[in-house]
C-alpha cells in the first residue's frame, strides 16, 4: 500500500472519531455541559451507549438509527457529521503535501464543522471554539512553518479587522463571534483568507437577499441570518482552491 493511501485511511479514521467528538461539542457546549462526562448516552432514555455501538458512522448504521435500549430514533445528523468530517480530513491530507499545511487545514475543518452547526442553531459562535482554534493555529504554525507565521498573523489581523469594521457599520448582521472566526481563518489560511472573505460576503449577500425577498415585509426586521456558516463555506473554498487562485496551481502544473 503506498504512503498516500495509508495517510488517507489514517485521516478517514481519525476524522470520523473527531467528528464523533464534534457531535458532542455541538450538543453540549451551548448547553454549558461538560464535554467529557458523562460519556455518550441516549438523549431520550439516558442509557449509556455501549462502546461497540459508539463506532462513528457504522454504529448508527447497524443500530438502524435507533437507540438499542428505548428504540428512540437517533438523528442521521450524527453519522452525517462524522462522515463529512472524515471526508474533509481525507481531502485535506490528499491535497496538502506539507505537514504544516495539512495540520493547519485539519484544524480549520475541526473548527468550522461545529461553528457552522452551532451558529445555524443558536446564532452564536462560542469563544470556546474560536480561542482553542486560534491557539492551535499559532502553535502549529510557529512550530512547523516558522517563516510563514508573520503572513498568517497579518492575515488574521486583517481579516478580523475587516469584519470588525463590518460589524461596527452593520451590528445587526455581524457579531463579535464572526470577527473572531474571521481572525482564526486568517491565522490558519494566511493570504488565502482573502478568497475566504470574498466567497463568504458574496454568498452571504445572495442568500440574505433571497431570504429577505421571500419574507413578508412586516417580518423583515426580525430576520436574522447567521454569518458564521458563510465564513465556514468561504474557509473551505479557500482551503481547497484558494491556493491555485494565488498561483500555486501553475507552479504544480509546471513541475
Ligand atoms: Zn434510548
Amino acid at each position: 500500500m503506498n504512503a498516500t493511501v495509508t495517510y488517507a485511511i489514517f485521516a478517514a479514521v481519525l476524522g470520523a472519531v473527531a467528528g464523533s467528538f464534534l457531535n458532542v461539542v455541538v450538543y453540549r457546549l451551548p448547553r454549558g455541559e461538560s464535554l467529557l462526562k458523562p460519556g455518550s448516552h441516549c438523549t431520550s432514555c439516558a442509557t449509556p451507549i455501549k462502546p461497540y455501538d459508539n463506532v462513528p458512522v457504522l454504529g448508527w448504521i447497524w443500530l438502524r438509527g435507533h437507540c438499542r435500549a428505548c428504540r428512540a430514533a437517533i438523528s442521521p445528523r450524527y453519522p452525517l457529521v462524522e462522515a463529512v468530517t472524515a471526508a474533509l480530513c481525507v481531502a485535506v491530507v490528499l491535497q496538502h503535501s506539507s505537514l504544516a499545511a495539512a495540520l493547519l487545514g485539519i484544524t480549520l475543518v475541526l473548527a468550522l464543522v461545529p461553528v457552522t452547526l452551532i451558529d445555524l442553531e443558536r446564532h452564536i459562535i462560542p469563544n470556546r471554539i474560536t480561542a482553542p482554534a486560534a491557539i492551535a493555529a499559532i502553535v502549529l504554525g510557529s512550530a512547523l512553518d516558522w517563516s510563514g507565521e508573520p503572513e498568517r498573523l497579518i492575515a488574521g489581523a486583517a481579516a478580523g479587522g475587516f469584519l470588525l469594521l463590518a460589524a461596527l457599520c452593520y451590528p445587526r448582521g455581524m457579531g463579535m463571534g464572526d470577527v473572531k472566526l474571521a481572525a482564526v481563518l486568517g491565522l490558519l489560511l494566511g493570504r488565502d483568507v482573502a478568497a475566504a472573505m470574498l466567497v463568504a460576503l458574496i454568498a452571504g449577500v445572495i442568500v440574505g437577499l433571497v431570504v429577505l425577498a421571500r419574507t413578508p415585509s412586516a417580518d423583515r426586521r426580525s430576520v436574522g441570518i447567521p454569518f458564521g456558516p458563510f465564513l465556514a463555506l468561504g474557509g473551505l473554498v479557500a482551503l481547497f482552491v484558494g491556493h491555485p487562485i494565488v498561483g500555486e496551481y501553475l507552479h504544480h502544473l509546471h513541475r
